[in-house]
């Protein structure tokens, strides 16, 4: 008889430990981090209306042309799995009027995301983000403190070697003319381009300065700099955020190729790279996006964030050092029935008290107890037969250094927290 081999969806990763510990670890310094600068978190639904991403991400950008997990639901709706974080963000601030609460108002998110993206290393079709997003602020300060939040936290978790790139991609007064000079440059040299870039430069071009195939990296040298077309406004704010960075003691590189894909995006944008990941190389990435809330409906409001990639950031923890992972506080050995139900209640109480305990089978040998107690790394392991539940008093051994001795049943709790303390 053949059985059908299930699978998970390509692209689609089961976590586990221990490699979940670094998860936890990576969501608990961004927790902790974040809400040093007054940011809250919340926690918008995976799914949402298709047009709540078409409409904010852009029609022409990858995402929406073809990365999206769209669906019609029973009732005929057509519903997507969200493909980032912001626009669900956003949706969610102006439908429960979080404007008219005192700005500017910060908030963060964690949880999966969905692109049908080719899955190789670095990219999966479910991958989770850390993100988040202050609104009502309008000023470069609020730039600078988010990319340094941004930096705390990585550090927090333990990255080396990151590298902060940040770029000013101008607003709807100082793009179009950008646009228009880009769209003649690359006029001249169509065929050059690689076939995505080629209808880019009709729909989208600024997506050819993110392109990574070769000719199209080859073919946009040379091509106008955003920075060089900016307004007044877009010039004054994003010196602004060089000098808080410089006086924070960040250093940035402005790179002006770095315009990001999503369209939503206005005057600063960032990404942060770790030259220990191979192609993709993006940890973090995010911007202003000053126009959105009023896109959705909402009164005009500047608002800026940006997303963290957990795998990315896994992939480096993971390679960057050993990590200690937390083991049972103690192990129960058990020989014989009575022993065993005598294991079952010292396991339970100690539990109360806050200690992980692991319990031993009785139907295996004293030795294959033992050697489970050292596969989970425990720190002790109390052993109870026959003789110790006559005596009252229960053998430890401690498996770091193999120490051991005798303590009273009635007095393992005050015994664990005198070692522990
Ligand atoms: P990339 O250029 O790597 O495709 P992106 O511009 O599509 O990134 P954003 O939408 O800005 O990425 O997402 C922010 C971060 O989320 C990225 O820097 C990356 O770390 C992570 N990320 C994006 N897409 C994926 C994916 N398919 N798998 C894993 N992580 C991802
Ligand atoms: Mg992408």
């Amino acid at each position: 008889m053949s059985f059908f081999q299930y699978k998970a969806l390509k692209g689609m990763q089961d976590i586990l430990p221990p490699d979940i510990y670094l998860w936890q670890k990576v969501e608990t310094a961004a927790r902790e981090v974040f809400s040093l600068y007054g940011f809250q978190e919340i926690r918008p639904p995976v799914v949402e209306s298709t047009n709540v991403f078409t409409r904010s991400i852009g029609e022409n950008t990858d995402i929406v042309e073809k990365e999206m997990y769209t669906f019609t639901d029973k009732g005929d709706r057509s519903i997507s799995l969200r493909p980032e974080g912001t626009a669900s963000v956003v949706r969610c601030y102006v439908e429960k009027n979080l404007h008219t609460l005192p700005s500017p108002q910060k908030f963060y998110y964690a949880g999966p995301m969905f692109r049908y993206e080719r899955p190789q290393s670095g990219r999966f079709r479910q991958f989770y983000q850390i993100g988040v997003e202050a609104f009502g602020d309008a000023g470069p300060r609020i730039d600078a403190e988010v990319i340094s939040m941004l930096r705390h936290c990585l550090l927090r978790i333990g990255l080396k070697d990151i590298t902060f790139n940040v770029n000013s991609i101008g607003c709807p007064e100082c793009r179009p003319a950008y646009r228009e000079k880009l769209t003649e440059f690359f006029a001249g040299g169509l065929d050059s381009l690689c076939p995505d870039c080629n209808r880019r430069q009709h729909t989208n071009p600024l997506r050819i300065l993110d392109c990574k195939v070769d000719r199209c990296v080859d073919m946009r040298k040379g091509a106008p700099r955003v920075t060089d077309y900016l307004c007044n406004g877009c010039r004054t704010h994003f010196n602004g955020l060089l000098s808080f960075l410089e006086l924070l003691g960040i250093s940035c590189t402005v790179n002006p190729d770095m315009v990001r894909g999503l369209d939503y995006y206005t005057r600063t944008t960032f990404e942060v790279t770790s030259e220990n990941l191979g192609a993709q190389n993006a940890v973090a990435a995010g911007g202003r996006y000053d126009r959105l809330v009023d896109e959705f409906g909402g009164p005009e409001t500047p608002a800026i964030g940006f997303a963290m990639g957990m795998e990315r950031i896994i992939e480096l923890l993971r390679n960057s050092a050993s990590h200690d992972f937390p083991a049972p506080d103690v192990f129960i050995a058990v020989i014989g029935d009575l022993a065993a139900r005598e294991g079952l209640v010292i396991a339970d109480r100690l539990r109360g008290k806050g200690f992980w305990v692991e319990l031993g089978d009785v139907g295996n040998s004293l030795k294959s107890q033992m050697r489970r107690a050292d596969r989970l790394s425990s720190k002790y392991v109390f052993i109870i037969g026959d003789d110790e539940l006559n005596s009252g008093r229960l053998k430890w051994k401690k498996l770091s250094d193999s120490s051991q001795g005798e303590v009273s049943m009635f007095e393992i709790t005050d015994f664990l927290l005198k070692q522990s303390s």
